[in-house]
């Protein structure tokens, strides 16, 4: 099997990458919180996971590929404090929050299409997974790793020796209480809600947490709906089992998500690592280092790109050419630069003429053009290497069009760039016109006056050529 390194956050290493089964790899990303659009931050992480599995593909590896939509229990901040992000949608929107969570779901899944993102083989929603996570609390309070406080569940982070381990939290700075402690309910600073009812400080004022709720549940703690962190771990292991292969997310997982999700999950089982490879995605930030958030009135969303007349891969290409591990600065000098970028080497795909190759296409002739290309994607993801190598190649005299476009097409298996696809162009209707003329000519035999208007065409800067279906022209 070839030769894969990935960086593993947890170790903070490139790692060659050894699967539990080489038979099928078991991934887990997590999804989006379904109370608006996506913006194209968020996209630019789909799209670095998307590039992972075409990766692995690459391998020859089989996916399973799990990603939760969540619709219930995330708040503003990512630790338990603010707003339920679900019902401040809703009160934006004057809707519920049950149809805030479902349009969002489908356009995301809209975005996903545009991306052109291989979609994940199962999509849990929180929402139905209630039991499951219900259960997952039920065995870490079995295992002594949960307290109640002010009518909520919480996690004991004192409990499990390697909390915070993932982001690298010592023990010194657990106890100092770097965040700020707002939660008066919470033994110790890095404890998170499992649970939630309608809860009250212990001092007896009253929080706003569960306030003005619509989805709430049963449960043996009574009703109420759980913490944001319990649906991953539950959900993963309901699908994947108690070990997985990778998990991903964005950079801002690490300290508080994904550490509570580790905690969950290796405390709930005892089984250790829950995840072999952390993976996480850098931020899209804008022009004054600003990370791009779902709360901001600033965030950018495909459709916006559209709107300007943005092909949704020119984004694709955009984000390619930035390392996933490094920050990305978008601004819209860089996606001009990306829509032609991405033009002209589909014009140089189109121009590639397959029908005079002498031998029968061979995508792995050209080997050192391929190798290059495997060695950088294998490089822990290395597309803006895989990119540079993709034009070298377009680019090589010596090499035949129909190796080219046979090699191509397998390095578009990893780019998903689509680089195959024929440009969209328009045809003027004084062109249009010639083209009817000239059919008719041939039809008629009239050769003289067949080629009195291919040159006509032919001047007013289009190629001829005739197929099948009569005269067909593109820009030259
Ligand atoms: P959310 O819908 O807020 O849960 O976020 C969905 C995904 O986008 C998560 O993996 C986040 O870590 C990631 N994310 C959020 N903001 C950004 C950003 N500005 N750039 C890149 N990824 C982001
Ligand atoms: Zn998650």
């Amino acid at each position: 099997m070839a030769n894969l390194h990935l960086y593993n956050t947890m170790t903070r290493q490139k790692m060659p990458f050894k699967p539990l089964n080489p038979a099928e790899i078991k991934l887990y990303t997590c999804g989006p919180t379904v109370y608006n659009f996506a913006h194209i931050g968020n996209l630019r992480t789909y799209i670095f996971e998307d590039l992972l599995r075409r990766v692995l593909r690459w391998n020859g590896y089989q996916v399973k590929h799990v990603m939760n939509i969540t619709d219930v229990g995330h708040l503003t901040s990512d630790a338990d404090e603010g707003e339920d992000k679900m019902l401040k949608g809703a009160k934006r929107e004057k809707k519920t929050v049950w149809e805030i969570a479902e349009y969002y779901a489908q356009a995301f899944l809209e975005d996903m299409d545009r991306l052109n993102l291989l979609k994940p083989h199962i999509k849990p929603k929180a929402t139905d997974h209630i039991e499951a996570m219900i259960n997952q609390i039920k065995q870490l309070e079995k295992n002594g790793l949960t307290y109640e406080s002010g009518g909520n569940i919480y996690f004991d982070t004192s409990k499990l020796s390697d909390y915070g381990k993932l982001a690298q939290l010592d023990k010194q700075e657990l106890q100092a209480g770097a965040r700020v402690e707002v939660d008066k309910n919470k033994k110790n600073p890095h404890d998170f809600v499992l649970w939630f009812t309608k809860s009250k400080f212990l001092d007896n004022s009253e929080s706003l947490k569960g306030e003005g709720q619509e989805m709430q549940w049963d449960s043996p703690w009574g009703r109420g709906y759980p913490g944001w962190h319990i649906e991953c771990s539950s959900m993963a292991q309901k699908y994947l089992g108690q070990q997985m292969d990778i998990h991903c997310g964005g950079i801002d997982h690490i300290p508080v998500h994904h550490t509570n999700e580790l905690a969950q999950a290796e405390g709930a089982t005892f089984k250790k690592p829950w995840v072999q490879y952390w993976m996480h995605g850098n931020f899209l930030v804008l022009k004054d280092k600003e990370k791009m958030a779902k709360s901001d009135t600033n965030f950018l969303t495909l459709q916006a790109l559209m709107d300007k007349g943005y092909d949704p891969l020119d984004y694709r290409y955009f984000c390619l050419q930035s390392h996933y591990r490094k920050e990305l600065r978008f601004d819209w000098e860089g996606m001009n630069a990306a829509r032609t970028g991405l033009r002209r080497l589909r014009n140089k795909v189109c121009k590639l003429n397959s029908d005079n190759a002498t031998t029968a296409p061979q995508p792995l002739h050209n080997r050192s053009t391929t190798e290059r290309f495997e060695t950088a994607i294998n490089d822990d993801l290395n597309l803006p290497e895989a990119l540079a190598e993709t034009w070298n190649l377009i680019d090589n005299p010596e090499i035949s069009d129909a190796d080219k476009l046979a090699t191509i097409k397998k390095f578009d298996t990893v780019l998903g760039l689509q680089l195959d696809k024929k440009l969209k162009f328009q045809i003027p209707d004084s062109i249009q016109k010639l083209i009817i003329e000239r059919n008719k000519a041939r039809k008629d035999k009239d050769w003289e006056q067949s080629d009195k208007l291919r040159d006509e065409i032919q001047d007013a800067g289009f190629i001829v050529k005739d197929g099948d279906g009569g005269t067909e022209v593109q820009p030259k």
